[in-house]
């Protein structure tokens, strides 16, 4: 079975992590997205709340939800992943995706991280846009999960 580890903030899921998603179910048998939190960043939605949406979006499909703190890699040995799922939209994503990529690798050799590229009509797509419209009262349709669309709206009323 294959197995790959899909990690990030999810702060919310949007279309363009559920498109990454579902195209990486045509090489990996299996999915686990590991919701994180980076030390340098602030978050909307807790990190239940992100589990959570996540959870809802993704039923159905052979993907498991969960939390993480700490080390990617020893998550990824722990469930003996294949690989470290990824996506990129613009160049502008390159630099910080290939530091974490080597990074990655020079602790864990033996474990890839693969990257999908974003669908053209995703390119423009991020969590931070998403969280923009949603406080601005534009429309998110498209953009994220109806769920999640819900969960936004509650957020800035
Ligand atoms: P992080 O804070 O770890 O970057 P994100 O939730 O922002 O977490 O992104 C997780 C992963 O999903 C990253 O590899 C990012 O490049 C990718 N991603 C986010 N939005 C898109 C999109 N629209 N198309 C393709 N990949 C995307």
């Amino acid at each position: 079975m294959k197995l790959a580890i899909y990690p990030g903030s999810f702060d919310p899921v949007t279309m363009g992590h559920i498109d990454v998603l579902k195209r990486g179910l045509k090489i990996f048998d299996k999915i686990i997205v590991a919701v994180g939190e980076h030390y340098a960043k602030n978050y909307l939605f807790s990190k239940d709340e992100r589990v959570a949406m996540i959870g809802e979006a993704v039923k159905g499909m052979p993907v498991e939800v969960r939390h993480f703190s700490g080390m990617l890699i020893d998550l990824a040995s722990k469930e003996k992943a294949n690989a470290i799922l990824r996506g990129l939209r613009a160049v502008s994503d390159f630099d910080s995706e290939f530091q974490m990529a080597i990074t990655n690798r020079k602790f864990s050799p033996e474990i890839e991280t693969v990257f999908i590229m974003t669908r053209g009509m995703y390119s423009y797509l991020s969590s931070s846009v998403v969280k923009e419209v949603a406080s601005l009262g534009g429309k998110l349709e498209g953009m994220v999960p109806p769920n999640v669309e819900k969960l936004l709206r509650k957020k800035f009323s």
